[in-house]
């Protein structure tokens, strides 16, 4: 018998999805990981095929083509960027390399399940501070979290799950706040779907608080989930760190290819999302007409706060073809897909009729 450590026994085990539904045998839609539906555009794939032709060589790590790319479209220096292979392993880098094991790292709960996972697995302590009744970080209590061992906070910017955004303005008064030696890592998967104008934007705090990381994705709004494509905002002192705690080699040359077509093709892409945007307005509106009580999300899903109706919830979804993400007691996390699907959801929820339910007002 092999022994895990005690950081790392007390770790849930990983329970990951279903992706099929028996006993239905109408079309399925997989809503639980808050992908992009709509399959890459040609341009991306044959930018793939090309650099699939030389993938006997590992990969350039310093990815030099996507990071000048990028750095162009963000309007911030090239050397600010810090590439991971997905987002969650940039956050996995951030984590590595400044708690460790007897530092804390706040975020919100309930927030982006990564969180927990990385900070305990690198042996540090993870400090979680419940949303407001309305969902929102509650920004005066995670202040109020900070000790002396706090090392490093997440704000999760729309967040996973409750689909909220942070105000901007109340973030700068925070980070006012927050001792300079603490790292704030904003992470916006989510905002290229974020219409709020009041909401957090990421490289203006960062430009003005040095103590701020930005996280980035490609795997939602490009539609990059499969390739594993993210980076990190930060400058000298933090990338210096990351550099360190990296996984060697976790872009590869076809992801980074990916993410230099995906770039030269944001007009088109920018259309999906723009529709995934409008298809969002819509759910929530036609949710609100028929009784749920949502969250005002800025991302691409939203939130059934169904406490313990939760199963119940799942259930009857799953017997309509859609599959999305329940936390069990909590709620359900629903993607926003193509028109279909989204108007498979809309009329599976119209036929639920649970008790006193928690979301239903
Ligand atoms: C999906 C998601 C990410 C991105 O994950 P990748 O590793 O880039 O696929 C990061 N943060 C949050 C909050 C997310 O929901």
């Amino acid at each position: 018998m092999i022994e895990q450590p005690d950081h790392i026994k007390s770790i849930p085990a990983y329970k990951p999805g279903r992706s099929t539904v028996e006993g239905w045998d109408g079309p399925v839609f997989k809503l639980s990981s808050n992908e992009n539906p709509y399959p890459p555009l040609p341009s991306v794939v044959d930018a793939v095929t090309r650099a699939a032709g030389h993938m006997q060589r590992y990969p350039n790590m310093a990815a030099p083509e996507f990071r000048a790319a990028l750095a162009r479209r963000l309007d911030v220096p090239e050397e600010d960027i810090a590439l991971g292979g997905g987002s969650v392993e940039s956050a996995a880098q951030i984590v590595r390399a400044f708690a460790g094991h007897d530092d804390e790292v706040i975020f919100a709960w309930r927030s982006f399940e990564a969180y927990p996972l990385l900070v305990k697995t690198a042996g540090a302590t993870a400090v979680e501070v419940p949303l407001t009744a309305t969902e929102h970080h509650d920004l005066p209590a995670m202040l109020a979290a900070i000790t002396p061992r706090t090392r490093v906070i997440f704000m999760c910017t729309p967040n996973n799950p409750t689909g909220t955004v942070v105000d901007h303005e109340e973030l700068r008064e925070f980070m006012r706040q927050v001792p300079s030696h603490i790292l704030v890592v904003v992470d916006e998967a989510y905002t290229h779907f974020v219409n709020d104008s009041t909401a957090v934007r990421g490289l203006e705090v960062y430009r003005e608080f040095e103590n701020v990381v930005v996280l980035h994705t490609f795997s939602k709004a490009y539609g990059l989930a499969g390739l594993r494509l993210g980076y990190t905002i930060a400058r000298a002192d933090v990338r210096q760190g990351l550099a360190k705690t990296a996984m060697p080699f976790a872009v590869t040359d076809v992801a980074a290819a990916a993410g230099v077509a995906s770039l030269a093709a944001e007009d088109e892409l920018q259309k999906r999302v723009d529709l995934l945007i409008s298809e969002r307005d819509r759910v929530e509106a036609e949710l609100a007409l028929s009784g749920w009580n949502v969250p005002p999300s800025q991302a691409n899903f939203f939130w059934l706060a169904v406490g313990a109706q939760t199963d119940a919830v799942q259930e009857h979804l799953l017997r309509h073809g859609i599959i999305a993400r329940p936390f069990t007691g909590e709620g359900i996390r629903v993607s926003i897909g193509e028109p279909e699907a989204n108007d498979a959801v809309l009329s599976a929820l119209r036929s639920f009729h649970g008790s006193d339910s928690a979301a239903l007002s």
